[in-house]
């Protein structure tokens, strides 16, 4: 626990048992937990094997019950008048089962939707059956938007959708002249306040969604001018994903509010604030200053924002509003995980050649050889920076031709058998610069697990960000190896770059020697939002097995659902490809082959069987 943090990030979902195996609770007071490594033990029996995407739902239960009820507490402290509705961002995660439970389990929280395209809308429509669920739309709105939006405002839905721009008013307000129909209108504004660390852009004044302030004014004269001011109901800002610091969320919220109470002043019945999304996870359980982990709890983020808006108000005697959030990234973040194995293990070690004695060398190979003689705690730093150089005039030396292929592959032994030694000796002496931090890289060995970084981690790959990577098992054994975990696309960006380090992120992360990596399982945890849809089919890997699991008693579980992965012959539709035609070009090229003699009449059966089971198997390494 010390090395992977589990306690801190896993915030009581994850631990580690007496049989070193990481286990999943359904809320962190839950007596029940479920051992990982006997589940996946157990879906491989059920010939479903890694990598499989595996879906805590109750943990969504809780997540919604958490965020209720600190809200609620706040609310109870403050004497708040108004009430708070969660609303699930969909775009965080759309599964089917994902908003379907959302729903279920946040009815009796008020649970709402928010919708930031059409299709989002067209899924948020049909699943709302109650007419009290609060939907929001955000996103750009064209006609068709507009229409149905007014006309789910007809049929009796709570729905609010959201000026983004100004020309979307018009949109409304056009509508509504042909049809009389206006829905109760939101309002975006563009705070000056920025968000913090990777999602900082998506607030301040260049932020892409929003009214100015000037244009929110123009809006509000506008709507005042088609005597339409009543239907501006929802006051609405999102100032970017995971926030790590709470005084931007303070700053955030008493600038809206002054807004807010302008245009309750200017005459309009604003009900709602919309407070976005942005409530941050720790993803790194790290104590640091790091866009991964946040510096507020879950209570003190509710608090400031019930508190501050009642003050506000208060000063301004306006009625409170009711509170939304869009807190995707806390509700669905810590459900799933991803489970693979590492096939393939590669080491900077020596490659066990005898080399000749390098007296007889050239100078640099030589220079080498006497540098690790003589490396000694007290020179280690300089013969560093001494090694660094002798194998740079060594390489230089090969290419114009005077090294031979024996004497550079010496020479670059010898050149890791002092790297090696340096970085002990600075591990030792407590000197992890940040030279020694990239030669700590250098050095780890690599770990080719059987998952694709773009289709299951596209934001380790497109924005580094880090998320908690442990073994589910093996965990009372001290990690004895530094690896670099990378992936089965053939792109050498498919590597993950950042882990959890004792004191911040770090490059590589503690594993344990393999014997057969087929048998060692690594868990990705906490890719519940965005993870799962924003992934693509880089080198056509497709869709990992998804299996869904209900927790229900100490080790007993059920499996709401299993989807199988992706199929080669599927991802191949994908890209235009038919089977038939690629049997049928396949069974021409080995016909030709038997007529020309390279394949024999059961080799051709052979290839042929090979290419077509091939075609139905999984896009990932299969045992
Ligand atoms: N609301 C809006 C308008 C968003 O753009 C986003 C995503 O950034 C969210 C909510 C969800 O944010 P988060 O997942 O950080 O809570």
């Amino acid at each position: 626990n010390e090395v992977y943090k589990v306690n801190q990030w896993g915030l009581g979902y994850f631990a580690i048992n007496e049989s070193g195996n990481v286990c999943v609770r359904p809320s962190a007071d839950s007596e029940h937990k479920v051992d990982l490594k006997k589940l996946v033990d157990e879906l491989r029996q059920r010939k479903i094997n890694v990598p499989v995407l595996i879906r805590f739902m109750d943990i969504l239960r809780d997540r919604i019950a958490q965020i209720s009820t600190a809200f609620k507490n706040a609310i109870v402290e403050n004497e708040y008048q108004g009430q708070y509705y969660p609303l699930f961002p969909i775009k965080v995660n759309q599964e089917r089962d994902v908003v379907s439970s959302m729903l279920e389990y946040g009815k009796e929280f008020g649970l709402g939707l928010e919708a930031g395209s059409k299709a989002e809308l067209l899924i948020v429509l049909a699943l709302t059956l109650d007419p009290d669920t609060p939907i929001v739309c955000n996103g750009y709105k064209d006609r068709e938007f507009v229409q149905l939006v007014g006309m789910a405002h007809k049929m009796g839905k709570k729905i609010f959708p959201v000026i983004e721009n100004y020309d979307e008013l018009e949109t409304f307000i056009a509508h509504y002249k042909e049809t009389g129909i206006m829905p109760r209108l939101g309002m975006r504004i563009k705070l000056s306040t920025k968000g913090v660390g990777k999602w900082a852009k998506t607030g301040g004044d260049a932020s892409k969604f929003g009214l100015r302030i000037p244009e929110v004014l123009k809006a509000v004269e506008r709507l005042r001018e088609e005597n339409l001011l009543d239907s501006l109901n929802l006051l609405h800002f999102h100032i970017g994903s995971q926030i790590t610091k709470i005084k931007v969320v303070k700053q955030a919220i008493v600038e809206t509010l002054r807004v807010f109470a302008e245009i309750v002043r200017l005459g309009a019945k604003l009900e709602y604030l919309d407070i976005g999304g942005g409530l941050g996870v720790d993803y790194d359980g790290s104590s640091q200053e790091t866009y991964s982990t946040i510096n507020y709890t879950l209570q003190e983020y509710a608090s400031d924002i019930v508190y501050r808006i009642q003050q506000i108000c208060q000063e301004k005697q306006i009625a409170v509003p009711n509170i939304f959030s869009e807190s995707g990234r806390f509700l669905a973040a810590h459900y799933s995980m991803l489970i693979t194995n590492v096939p393939t293990v590669s080491s900077i070690g020596p490659c066990g050649l005898e080399f000749p004695h390098p007296d007889k060398g050239y100078g640099p190979v030589k220079e080498m050889y006497d540098l690790l003689e003589g490396l000694t705690p007290a020179n280690s730093q300089e013969s560093f920076h001494d090694a660094v150089q002798y194998r740079s005039e060594a390489l230089s030396l090969f290419n114009l031709g005077y090294l031979t292929l024996p004497e550079r592959a010496y020479m670059e032994e010898l050149y890791w058998r002092i790297m090696r030694k340096v970085y002990e000796q600075a591990q030792i002496q407590g000197l992890l610069s940040p030279e020694m931090e990239d030669l700590e890289q250098e050095l780890s060995d690599t770990y080719f697990a059987n998952f694709s970084l773009f289709q299951s981690l596209p934001d380790s790959w497109a924005i580094d960000q880090i998320f908690p990577i442990i073994p589910i098992h093996r965990l009372n054994e001290e990690p004895d190896r530094i690896a670099t975990v990378v992936d089965l696309t053939c792109d050498s960006d498919g590597v993950i770059d950042d882990y959890i380090g004792e004191d911040g992120p770090r490059h590589c992360v503690p594993l344990h020697s393999v014997h057969n990596g087929n048998n060692y399982y690594i868990g990705i945890f906490m890719i519940g939002a965005y993870q799962e849809t924003l992934g693509e089919l880089h080198n056509l890997f497709g869709d990992t097995h998804a299996v869904q699991i209900r927790i229900q008693g100490e080790n007993q579980y059920k499996i709401e659902s299993l989807i199988k992965g992706d199929t080669i012959h599927q991802v191949l539709t994908y890209v235009s490809f038919n089977r038939k035609e690629l049997l049928h070009k396949m069974r021409e090229q080995i016909e030709q082959a038997v007529d020309e003699r390279k394949l024999k009449l059961d080799e051709s059966a052979q290839m042929m069987d090979l290419y077509e089971e091939g075609l139905y198997g999984y896009t990932y390494f299969e045992e």
